[in-house]
């Protein structure tokens, strides 16, 4: 391989390119990326960086090259060697003649594709007025940042309350705001955790004065005067909650759009088997755009070790590797870690073997048939790694020979 075009220059593109010249690639290596900004860290941006007065954001530097969000640096840069084509958006893939087109109306040939495009928030129907904000990039989160610290404390209305509503609101919270959440489900969070841990984590809403209303969508925004502004939120059951800043997170969309008619297979991300590889074997997928195995996980580690995985397959050009790790992601919310690892399965039944919820600490194994398919913990971040390798073990296949 003597080519290869890596889509996605954030957090899965940037693994991919490393592990290409960790594992050896010596070839013209090509990082396409939307967004103008080089690799930077997501995570921070719904806590660390909303909270931070935004006396520390210099207007003229790249927030991306920020401390907090940098994911590189110069030198490593130089040492990838990459030809970095930022701010450019790829618009289709041939793949028969190996062609990636882009959106200056260049089409770049390449012998291998790291497909690694992310996601993107789904919207609510409709105009979003001036004050509705959704959180993806950097970006977003300034402008969101910029809302929130305009004035004293404002009616802040979050919409959903999976992760980014149940960050967003704790740093809105912190911010001195006054925060409801408006969840469509009976509780947030339950595919993830399951009921009974679903509803301990819920809790710290209440514990920290923010309003959580369950079982109810949202029918439209209502603008207030001329200025365009938003105004009050208006519940599918009629409700009108007074709003000064709204942020939605509805959870995202896999950026896959420019693929359609690339002959891929395409339905909630990019289809690939266990090693992230498509089809095509030239062609593999990372991050939260990929669907491996069955399955499109949306978090930062999944994101990172797709890409190795990913990348080992395409210099072999088939699959010969599928990853062994456990799955694991963190929250932070109200000062609090929740940690969880594992692959947890209705009906799996979760036990405190350590700490209590009311003080809203606990360490919990999830089990089916005596066996611990999970563990998620809350500010126990020691005895949970304990767990997590532990986990882990028990996952390695048996050693043969
Ligand atoms: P992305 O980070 O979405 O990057 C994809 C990149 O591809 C983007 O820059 C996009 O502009 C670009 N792109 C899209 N289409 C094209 C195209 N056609 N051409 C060129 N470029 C394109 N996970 C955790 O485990 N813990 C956390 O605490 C956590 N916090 C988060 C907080 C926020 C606010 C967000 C948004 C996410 C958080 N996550 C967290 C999730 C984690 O950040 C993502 O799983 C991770 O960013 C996925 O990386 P990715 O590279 O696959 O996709
Ligand atoms: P999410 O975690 O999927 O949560 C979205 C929530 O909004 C769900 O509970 C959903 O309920 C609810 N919802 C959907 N439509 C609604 C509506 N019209 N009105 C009210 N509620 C509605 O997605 P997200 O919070 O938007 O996060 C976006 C992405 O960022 C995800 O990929 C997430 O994994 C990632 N992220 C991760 C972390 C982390 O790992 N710590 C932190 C921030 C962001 P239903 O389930 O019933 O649809």
């Amino acid at each position: 391989m003597k080519s290869v075009t890596v889509i996605g220059a954030s957090l899965a593109g940037l693994y991919a390119a490393r592990a290409l010249r960790a594992q050896g690639y010596d070839g013209r290596l090509t990082i396409v990326g939307a967004e103008p900004h080089r690799p930077y860290d997501r995570p921070p941006l719904s806590k660390e960086f909303l909270t931070a007065p935004a006396t520390t954001d210099d207007p003229d530097q790249d927030p991306a090259t920020q401390p907090a969000l940098a994911l590189t640096d110069t030198e490593e840069l130089a040492e990838l060697d990459a030809d970095w084509l930022l701010g450019t958006r790829a618009t289709g893939l041939d793949t028969r003649l190996r062609t990636v087109h882009l959106d200056t109306g260049r089409a770049l040939a390449t012998d291998g594709v790291v497909l690694a495009t992310g996601a993107t928030p789904r919207r609510l129907p409709g105009p979003a007025p001036v004050g509705s904000h959704t959180l993806r990039t950097v970006d977003d989160a300034r402008a969101l940042r910029a809302d929130l610290t305009r004035g004293g404390p404002a009616q802040v209305v979050v919409i959903g309350g999976g992760f980014i509503g149940a960050e967003v609101a704790a740093s809105c919270s912190a911010l001195g705001h006054r925060v409801t959440v408006v969840e469509a489900a009976p509780l947030p969070l339950v595919p993830q955790l399951g009921h009974t841990m679903a509803e301990l984590c819920s809790r710290l809403h209440g514990d920290h004065g923010v309003r959580l209303l369950t079982g109810t969508g949202v029918r439209q925004l209502h603008v207030g005067g001329d200025d365009g502004r938003v105004a009050a939120v208006e519940l599918s059951d009629g409700r009108l909650l007074p709003a000064d800043v709204v942020v939605t997170g509805i959870g995202v969309r896999p950026h896959t759009d420019w693929l359609e008619g690339s002959g891929l297979p395409l339905g909630d991300g990019v289809r690939c088997d266990a090693g992230c590889v498509t089809p095509i074997p030239t062609i593999v997928a990372a991050g939260d755009v990929a669907h491996v195995a069955g399955a499109r996980a949306e978090h930062w580690t999944s994101a990172t070790e797709q890409a190795g995985t990913a990348v080992h397959n395409l210099l072999a050009g088939r699959t010969v590797r599928t990853p062994h790790t456990v799955p694991y992601f963190w929250s932070d919310q109200y000062g609090v870690r929740i940690q969880f690892a594992g692959r947890r399965a209705p009906g799996d039944v979760p036990r405190i073997v350590e700490g209590s919820p009311d003080d809203r600490s606990f360490l919990a194994r999830y089990e089916r048939d005596g066996r611990t398919t999970a563990v998620l913990a809350l500010n126990r971040p020691r005895p949970f790694m304990r767990l997590r390798r532990e986990l882990a073990r028990a996952q390695q296949p048996a050693a043969t020979g």
